[in-house]
Order: C-alpha cells, then sequence, then structure tokens
C-alpha cells in the first residue's frame, strides 16, 4: 500500500522519478556477502530492496558480494537464495556475483590508473595505517604516489599475474592525503591475496576492495538506487568519486538507512559464527538464533516477519528495537491462523470416580474461534484425565480459581469436576488426584447455574500421544550482549535457561497428524509447531514459537 513506502527513502525516489534523474525502472539490489547465514535484519534490508522495487513497479536483483574470498562459501549461497525465497521475494533471473565482475573490474582499475587517479604502493598495511593519520591530522603522501602511469601499468599488471607476495603492495586511489575524510585518504582499492575463491578458484591472486568493487557492480547492473546501512555514510564520498572519476553515465546513487538492531541477541555474522562453531547453539538454525532459518525452525512466517520490518520502518538513525515487537507480530499471525488443541505440559494424573470406568465420550471442540471456517473437531474423554501440574494446589492462594481439594473446576468443553483428595508419593509429591464430575455439566455449564470460576485444559490419558517440547527463551541474559564497557565478551552473558526440554509431555490424539507447515496454540500455553530438524514419525517433537502473553507494551 502507499502508506507502507511513505519513508524518506520513497520520498528520494519520488523526486528523482519527478526530475526523471534516471528516466527509467527504480532498480534496487540485495547484496549479501556469502560469508554467513542472513538474520532479522538482512530480512529489513530484503523487505526493504524488493519492497521498494515492487512499489515502483521496478526491479530487484540479488547479487553475492563475494570480493573476499577468504570467508566465503557456497553453503552460504545456497542458505542465502532459500530464505530470500522463503520471505517472499523473486529476483526472477537477475541473480549476480559481484565476482562475475572481476575481470571488468580489472579494466576499470586499469582506467583509473591511465587517468592518473590510482598508483601502485608498495608501503606495508602498518605503514599505510601511519600514513594515513587520524581525525585531527592530515595524512603523509605515500612515498610511491607519484609513480608514472607506465610503471603502474606495469606494476598493476604483474600484480594481477603473481609476481609478488601477499601483502607486498596495494593499489591505491589517488585522491586526497589531507581530507578531512579517512575513507579519501587515497583508499586501497586492490589487494594481493592467495585464497582459493569458491567460483573463481585460483584464477585471481588480486582482489578490489567492497568500496571499488561495490559502486561499479551497482553501475554494471543498471542498479538506481543502492541501499545500505549507516556505517557506510561515509563511504558515500568514495562511492561518487569512483563513478565520477571512471566517467560513467548514469551513476547509482547510495542511500543509507540505520541498520535493525534487537535487544537480547547479537546480529553480527562474525559472532552468530562464533555461536555456531564453538556449540553454544545447535547450528545456524538453531530456534534462539536471530537468523532466517533459526526463526523459521522456531516457527515464524514469512508473513509475520515482513510485516515486523514494516512495523518498525525505515530511520536515520540506529536505535535498538525491543524483541517483544516481533513476538507481538508472530502472535498476531498465529492468533489468527493456529488450530487450537490441548496439551498437557507437566502433567499431573486425575481420575474421575464416578465415572464409569470404560466408557468414553467425544466433545466437539472448535478448532479455531478467530476463523469460523476452521470447524471442530472431536475429542476423546474419559475416566482418567491429564491436567497441567500448575493447575492444582493443595495450599492455594486467595483468588487462586483453579483446582483445588474441595473446589470444582470448569474441565474446558467437558465438565466440571471436583477434588476430594490427593495421593503423594514418598517424597510428599502429589502424583494423582481423585474427583467427582457432575454429569448435568456437560458442555461445560451447570443447569442450576452454578458458577465456576477456573476452566483449565485436559487430556485423555488413555487417548493421549507423548510428545517431547522444546522452550526457547532469550539467547542472552543482558539487552546489549554486544555491549563490552566491563570488558566483558558477548558470550559471557549467553542464557543457560535459554533451553529447557520436556519430555513425557501428553497431547490429544490429533497432534499425530500434526503437519510441518502448520502451527498451533496448544490453549493457555503457547504457539508450538513441530521441530523440522528433529521431529520424527513416532516421537515428535515440538518447538515453542511463542508463549501467549504479550509483553510488548503498545
Ligand atoms: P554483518 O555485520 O551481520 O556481517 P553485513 O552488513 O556485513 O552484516 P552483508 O552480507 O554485507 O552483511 O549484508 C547484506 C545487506 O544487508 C547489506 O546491504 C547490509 O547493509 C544489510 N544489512 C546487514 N545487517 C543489517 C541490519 N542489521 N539491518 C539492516 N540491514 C542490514
Ligand atoms: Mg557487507
Ligand atoms: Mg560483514
Amino acid at each position: 500500500s502507499k502508506k507502507t513506502y511513505s519513508n524518506f527513502i520513497q520520498d528520494i525516489i519520488n523526486k528523482d522519478m519527478e526530475e526523471n534523474t534516471y528516466g527509467q525502472k527504480v532498480h534496487t539490489r540485495f547484496p549479501p556477502e556469502p560469508n554467513g547465514y542472513l538474520h532479522i535484519g538482512h530480512a529489513k534490508s530484503i523487505c526493504l530492496n524488493f519492497g521498494i522495487a515492487q512499489y515502483n513497479n521496478g526491479l530487484c536483483n540479488l547479487r553475492f558480494d563475494d570480493t573476499n574470498p577468504s570467508k566465503e562459501d557456497t553453503e552460504y549461497v545456497e542458505s542465502i537464495m532459500e530464505d530470500v525465497r522463503w520471505l517472499g521475494f523473486d529476483w526472477g533471473d537477475r541473480m549476480y556475483y559481484a565476482s562475475d565482475y572481476f575481470d571488468k573490474l580489472y579494466e576499470f582499475a586499469v582506467e583509473l590508473i591511465k587517468k592518473g587517479k590510482a598508483y601502485v604502493c608498495d608501503l606495508s598495511a602498518d605503514e599505510i595505517r601511519e600514513y594515513r593519520g587520524t581525525l585531527t591530522q592530515p595524512g603523509k603522501n605515500s612515498p610511491y604516489r607519484d609513480r608514472t602511469v607506465e610503471e603502474n601499468l606495469d606494476l598493476f599488471e604483474r600484480m594481477k599475474n603473481g609476481e609478488f607476495p601477499d601483502g607486498s603492495r596495494v593499489l591505491r586511489a589517488k585522491i586526497d592525503m589531507s581530507s578531512p575524510n579517512l575513507n579519501m585518504r587515497d583508499p586501497v582499492i586492490y589487494r594481493i591475496l592467495r585464497a582459493t575463491h569458491h567460483r573463481t578458484g585460483d584464477k585471481w591472486c588480486i582482489y578490489p576492495m567492497y568500496d571499488f568493487a561495490h559502486p561499479l557492480s551497482d553501475y554494471l547492473e543498471g542498479i538506481t538506487h543502492s541501499i545500505c546501512t549507516l556505517e557506510f555514510e561515509d563511504h558515500r564520498p568514495l562511492y561518487d568519486w569512483v563513478l565520477r572519476e571512471l566517467e560513467l553515465r548514469n551513476p547509482p546513487k547510495q542511500i543509507e538507512f540505520a541498520r535493525l538492531n534487537l535487544n537480547y541477541t547479537v546480529m553480527s555474522k562474525r559472532k552468530l559464527l562464533k555461536l555456531v562453531k564453538e556449540g553454544y547453539v545447535d547450528g545456524w538454525d538453531d530456534p534462539r538464533m536471530p537468523t532466517i532459518s533459526g526463526l523459521r525452525r522456531r516457527g515464524y512466517t514469512p508473513e509475520s516477519i515482513r510485516d515486523f520490518c514494516n512495523r518498525i520502518g525505515v530511520a536515520k538513525a540506529d536505535s535498538i528495537v525491543d524483541i517483544g515487537v516481533l513476538e507481538h507480530c508472530i502472535r498476531e499471525d498465529l492468533n489468527k491462523r493456529a488450530k487450537r488443541v490441548m496439551t498437557v505440559l507437566r502433567p499431573l494424573k486425575v481420575v474421575i470416580d464416578n465415572y464409569p470406568d470404560d466408557m468414553v465420550e467425544e466433545f466437539d471442540i472448535e478448532n479455531n474461534p478467530e476463523d469460523l471456517e476452521a470447524g471442530t473437531r472431536k475429542v476423546p474423554f474419559s475416566k482418567v484425565i491429564y491436567i497441567e501440574k500448575y493447575d492444582f494446589m493443595e495450599n492455594p492462594p486467595k483468588k487462586f480459581f483453579r483446582l483445588t481439594v474441595g473446589g470444582e473446576v470448569r474441565l474446558k468443553n467437558a465438565y466440571f469436576i471436583k477434588c476430594n483428595s490427593v495421593v503423594k508419593d514418598e517424597n510428599g509429591e502429589i502424583v494423582e488426584l481423585h474427583c467427582t464430575y457432575d454429569p448435568a455439566s456437560r458442555g461445560g455449564e451447570s443447569p442450576d447455574g452454578r458458577k465456576v470460576k477456573g476452566t483449565i485444559h485436559w487430556v485423555s490419558a488413555q487417548h493421549a500421544i507423548d510428545i517431547e517440547v522444546r522452550l526457547y527463551n532469550n539467547l542472552f541474559t543482558a539487552a546489549n550482549p554486544s555491549d563490552d564497557t566491563e570488558g566483558k565478551e558477548f558470550t559471557d552473558y549467553i542464557n543457560k535457561d535459554s533451553l529447557e526440554v520436556l519430555k513425557g509431555c501428553k497431547a490429544e490424539r490429533s497432534l499425530l497428524n500434526a503437519d510441518l507447515k502448520e502451527r498451533y496454540q496448544f490453549l493457555r500455553t503457547g504457539y508450538f509447531c513441530l521441530d523440522s530438524k528433529y521431529s520424527k514419525e513416532g516421537s515428535l517433537i515440538f518447538n515453542r514459537v511463542v508463549g501467549l502473553k504479550d509483553t510488548w507494551a503498545k
């Protein structure tokens, strides 16, 4: 809708279109580096880039920004494609690799040398840093800055041909060593690096730097608006410089927006990789990870993630979004579409002494009160049932409306029951309740109008299936685990209770047919889905997507 894209980026685009700056379609790109799995921050960039293109009847490319061979891998390429598709976006036939442009980028570099705008520098990395100066001090010219064009062309070609060791020489843009912007102080645009590239193998031993490769990749693909995160704001003069010095027509325009930060998690691929490598989590798709694959396994829907990205909007200043907003989005989505079922996570056996031994009744229970078309299902009831341990208290506080000795409670859609006595094991723990039911209260109301405040869920013991349930909490105990002011590492804030595994949970039989693609509301408990990695026929494992209670204050 119009409203969705009334943000400052769309304003810029509107203006460009009015002035016909591009005289063509809006063309954006999503440019991940295939050095890790995508996370929810990337989802924001994906929704923004593909969303802007859709809204303006334009195009959006998927481009792998693979100019740094040492960290990149085809495993990541594949996961990225899967995640973008799963989020609901389509790049059509416009999937590119920056590495496809290595030849052209090399030619552009030669062109810059010919224009006297780039030179081969023999300073070491440390020396370059030293010569660069600081924010308060201008830099010094490299002693190699005035090499002739011929010498530079010769050396650059020999760099490419592998005549020099790694790190011995670089190609630098010749800009201004006293620029107030450090990025403009003769930045390195090519380096020597012998590393096998995931696509070009060992063809190249020199690789272009991001600031050189990115504007030119954008240009080569006909990108009109190159949307990136705020940390590149200081790089924009260099982005523009490269395109201007090469005298390229219709240059793309870089626009920066604030990256998404979420509390109680980390979002840098380097940190996520560490969590995976050091075994803090069960892979990139661990349901506690903020990765798209983790959220998918956790049970998030693409719709809820897109909704989240739209809600948080696009800003020009960094901020931290409460994880509760994300949870709110999935809760709202699942409330509309999740089938309701009864499960008992921490079972307490209840024997209904006055219920006939062999009798089984079936109650018609609605599948989703929010969705009239979802219909009803038959749920069996019998003499022995399970209820949640927390629904009974021997010594209840005031206002405890669930089951107590002598008290009465409503079994959801079934009967009123009253507890008469408890059975304890040798440790004094309650293991069984003895109750009586009121046959007149069938369906959950008594003809005498008797008030029963509490309603609890239940599962018939003889019909129940056993399931395993995994409850997830925040992976970190600190709101900002990346804040290292106290000399701590983010891994020091790992939440030891972020995963709770419950075995021997009891579920109504209908869950035997649970579908990997479905999510369920376990009545009074939360939203759950099958774990796509470990759940098997005969040993079903459910992940808690999110609890029922909305903690996000609107
Ligand atoms: P990381 O810091 O996690 O390694 P990155 O920016 O290096 O992230 P890229 O693969 O280069 O990862 O990201 C692809 C695109 O996604 C870039 O345009 C980047 O700006 C954007 N992006 C990455 N993280 C976020 C975020 N947290 N919020 C919004 N956009 C992001
Ligand atoms: Mg990047
Ligand atoms: Mg990165």
